[in-house]
Order: structure tokens, then sequence, then C-alpha cells
């Protein structure tokens, strides 16, 4: 650990990046590859939310519900698994991925590839300078030759609702690292992090209640999504309300039960309620006004992730509102990495499509896996994105239970494909796969959708006999009519 820093203070570094998060690690390694001396400033953990409190631990908790429930479909072997999760071993193999919280493998990755690692908080204090207060108060100053690299990430947000702080509602950090499951489990919200922490809890042993806003959960994806995981979740004993919102909550003993109250005037009572409503980007104290930007705010980049108006800031990963993911996060870090090395140099940089320097995949094909019961997942547009943004498109539907693999895989197999077909240009733009063991199939959608591949070209991409993967074909012979 370089507290006290290698380069002597004052002697600027080639690179500042703050916040060692998937993202700001990337950044780094990208940095040094190119030969350019680098810090990173990390005022938590060396990992970020990713590897703590976020993909690793949730996870984590939700294999082993899918596996059991994958296992259950199988005839032969369903009997073998009927009883409860093993909670203890569940929990144990959570905290191993999580390295028990502890971040000293990934600072030794960090310096081993060449980067000093600054504890404390970093924040602008300039033109190419950032000061780290480090965790006993003091100050180093830290200045950058060509770039600083902001990877801050984000927060939770939690409403501010009357009796909010007295309730000590749980965010995502709480529930991905909770030691028991609560008795009675209240999650408010329906995106993503809602239904999978909701799918994790009601199998390791909570009586879940989920609320939300809308009319459906998992709102930015194709509606059949959220309308077969919500099924899923009801069958295994959730308890969904839709069309409600919180106004109040209390907890008068703090050991004691939460009553939540909600606008339709019912009230729910539960031992923790979690907010999983959102997230705000990690700006607030960073020094944006520095730069004269609004303290708090999301900051915008183009597609080398150069914050616009400036050609020595960077912002990377969540902090940028692109696509809030770890792999999309990476995939910038390794675009504005060659774009700094590339400027730092001198050279040209290379945005033609697919080209090095410009993050062309978070516009046209940003992939993501829900991993519930069933999975889902999605690369590109949706049928109602694709209308929106003025495509002449055709939606393919297929039912994924008529596909020879599926049947072979569970027992009584539910689930759904689509995929959004751009009429005149004749490639996809958009594919949703829904149904058990599907997460690894959408792969191959988002290389179709990246690669723009020509639909008369999928014909020749031949799936193996008997795999879920068939259901390529079936969609080529629904669209051929
Ligand atoms: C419950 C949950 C589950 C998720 N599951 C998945 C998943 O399965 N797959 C997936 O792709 N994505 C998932 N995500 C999203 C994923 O976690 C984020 O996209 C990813 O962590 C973003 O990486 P990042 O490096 O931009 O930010 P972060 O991981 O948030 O890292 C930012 C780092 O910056 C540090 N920092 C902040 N401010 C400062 C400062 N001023 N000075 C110094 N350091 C600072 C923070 O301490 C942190 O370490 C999930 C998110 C949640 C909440």
């Amino acid at each position: 650990m370089t507290d006290a820093g290698k380069i002597p203070e004052g002697s600027p570094y080639d690179v500042v990046v703050i916040g060692a998060g998937p993202v700001g690690e990337n950044v780094a390694d990208r940095a040094r590859a190119a030969g350019l001396t680098t810090a990173v400033v990390e005022s938590e953990l060396v990992g970020g939310e990713c590897s703590y409190w976020a993909c690793m631990p949730s996870k984590a908790l939700l294999r082993p519900v899918v596996a059991r429930a994958d296992a259950r479909r199988v005839p032969g072997l369903s009997a073998a698994v009927r009883g409860p999760l093993d909670v203890g071993a569940v929990l144990a193999k959570r905290d191993e991925e999580t390295s028990h919280w502890k971040d000293d493998g990934q600072v030794a990755w960090l310096e081993s590839v060449g980067a000093d690692v600054y504890r404390g908080t970093g924040r602008l204090t300039g033109p190419r300078e950032v000061t780290v207060t480090a965790p006993d108060g003091t100050e180093h100053r830290l200045t950058a030759r060509h770039a600083v690299a902001v990877c801050t990430g984000t927060r939770a947000v939690v409403p501010a609702l009357p009796g909010i702080a007295e309730a000590r509602p749980w965010t995502s950090r709480e529930a991905t690292s909770a030691k028991e499951a609560p008795g009675r489990l209240v999650v408010v919200g329906g995106g993503v992090v809602g239904v999978e922490m909701a799918t994790a809890w009601q199998a390791l042993g909570s009586e879940v209640t989920l609320l939300i806003r809308g009319a459906g959960l998992l709102p930015r994806m194709e509606p059949f999504a959220g309308e077969l995981v919500a099924d899923a979740l009801t069958e295994a004993g959730a308890t969904i309300r839709t069309g409600v919102s919180v106004t109040a909550l209390h907890r008068p003993a703090p050991d004691g039960p939460v009553t939540v109250e909600l606008d339709d005037g019912g009230r729910v009572e539960a031992d923790e309620i979690l907010f999983a409503t959102g997230r705000a980007p990690r700006t607030d104290e960073l020094g944006l006004e520095t730069i004269g930007r609004e303290p708090g705010s999301w900051l915008s980049v183009d597609d080398s992730c150069l914050v616009e108006g400036t050609d020595w800031l960077y912002a990377v990963g969540d902090v940028n509102h692109r696509a809030l993911l770890t792999h999309q996060g990476k995939y910038q870090a390794r675009i504005a990495g060659a774009a700094i090395a590339a400027r730092a140099a001198k050279d040209p940089l290379d945005t033609a499509p697919w080209g090095a320097h410009a993050a062309t995949a978070d516009h046209a094909a940003v992939p993501q896996v829900v991993f519930t019961d069933p999975e889902a997942a999605s690369v590109g547009l949706t049928l109602a994105e694709a209308e929106r943004a003025g495509h002449r498109v055709r939606a393919v539907d297929y039912d994924l239970a008529s596909v020879a693999g599926s049947g072979l895989y569970a027992d009584g197999y539910r689930g759904r494909a689509r995929m959004v077909v751009d009429l005149d240009r004749e490639i996809l733009l958009g594919v949703t796969f829904v149904g058990p063991g599907i997460g690894e199939l959408l792969h191959s959608a988002t290389v179709a959708v990246a690669g723009e591949v020509p639909v008369a070209r999928l014909w020749h991409a031949v799936p193996a006999y008997p795999t879920i993967s068939e259901v390529w074909l079936r969609l080529l012979e629904t669209l051929r009519g």
C-alpha cells in the first residue's frame, strides 16, 4: 500500500483515477499497460460496489436458489432436492465470494500492474488536480499530466419519507450482506435489484412482499419478462402488490417490526424493509464546482468517456449514467484507457464504428441478465424502444417450451423468446430470452446485435441439437413465415 506515494509530492502522475471499483481498476490497468504512471484513489474497498455489495454477493445468494429450482424440474433428481436450502452454507459461500469484505487481493492485483494505490477520499481541487483526504485526515495533492478519470460509481437512493430514519431501511448493501434471513421482508421496487433480492430472500426463508408503483416487474425489459418472473415469485410464496407507493414508515421499538403505510390506505408489517428504488451518482463531494459542474450530478461524456467541455477529465462506469452494469463499465474502461493513451501519445483516435476509442455498444447492444427463476436476459432494444426510436420493426416471438432442448432441460419448462427485427436493414435490434438456463444463451444474441449480422446470414449459425439454442432456428422460421 502506497499511502505516501511512490512519486514525490508535487510530481505529476500521467493519470489519476478516483474510485477503485471494477471500472477504476480497469482504467488503471489499461493506462499502465500503455506505460502511463497511474495513481488510484479509493475511499472504501478496492473492488467497489460490485465485489462487496452488488454483483458478487447477490449472485452468490441466487445461484443455489436457481440451481435448486432447475433440479426440482428434472425427473429422477427432483426428490433429492426437495428440502430447504442450507442458509448457513449459502451465506458462507456469499462471504467467501466477497473475500469477507477484505480487499487485500484486489489491492495486490492493482499494485502488480504497477498502479499506486492511495487510501482516502479524492476530490477535484482544480484542473488536473486531485486532493486525497486520508482516513487520518491528512491531505495529499496529486496532479495528472494527461487525465483524471472519475470512476466513483453510485449509491442507493432512499426516498425522504416520514419515519424513514427510525425505520432503518435496507439498501442493496444490507440486502446483499445480511447475516440472517428476516422473517418478513418488504421489498420496494420492481427493477432488477428488487426482483433479484425478493427471489433470493424468499428462497432463503423470508416471507417477501414486493411493493411496486407501476403495473409490472422489470419495466425496462419486454413486458413478458416481468410477467413470467412475477408468476414464479408468486408461486414461490411471495406477495406482489402493484400500483402502490409507500407514504410513511413506523418502527417505534428499535428491535420491533416496521409498519409500512401505503397510498391506497393499506399497511404492511415487516421485520425489514428494502428500498430498491434507484441509484444516484457519487459526485456530491467530488469538487465538481471547481470545474463548473453541479455537485451530485451525473457526468455526461462523449463516446471516449471524456466529460463534455473538458480535454482531461474522464467519467467512466456507473457515474456517467450510460449503462449501470459492471461489464459495460469495464468496456468503457478499456475504451477510455485506450483514448487516454492515444491522446497522451498525440495519436489519432479511431472512432469509426467498432473502433478502439468509441463506446458504441452503449447505444446499441447492452446485454443484461437478471438472475431470477426464471432468468431474464436481453440485449439491445425492446420492441417499444425500437418503435419509439423510429425504426420500422417486427417482433418475432417463440415459446421456449416448444424447443426440443427445453423439454430435456426441465419438465414443464416455461419461457419465451423475442427478436426485434429491423425491416429496413434486415438485422436484429434486440433480443430477449426468459426461461430457466437462458442466461448463457444471451451472448449469442449479443454477437448478432453488436455484429449487425444480416438475418440471412444467421441461418448459417446452426444451433447444436438438442439445446435451448435451437430457439434461434425457430425464430428465423417464424420470421420467414
Ligand atoms: C444489488 C446489485 C446487484 C448488481 N448486480 C450486477 C450484476 O449481476 N451484473 C452487473 O453487470 N452489474 C450489476 N450491478 C451493477 C454494478 O454493481 C455496477 O454497475 C458496478 O459496480 C459499477 O462499477 P463502478 O466501478 O462504476 O462503480 P462502483 O462499483 O460503485 O465503484 C466505485 C468506487 O469508487 C469509490 N469512491 C466513490 N467516491 C470516491 C471518492 N470521492 N474518492 C475515492 N473513492 C471513491 C467507491 O468507494 C467505490 O469503491 C448490480 C448492482 C447492485 C446494486
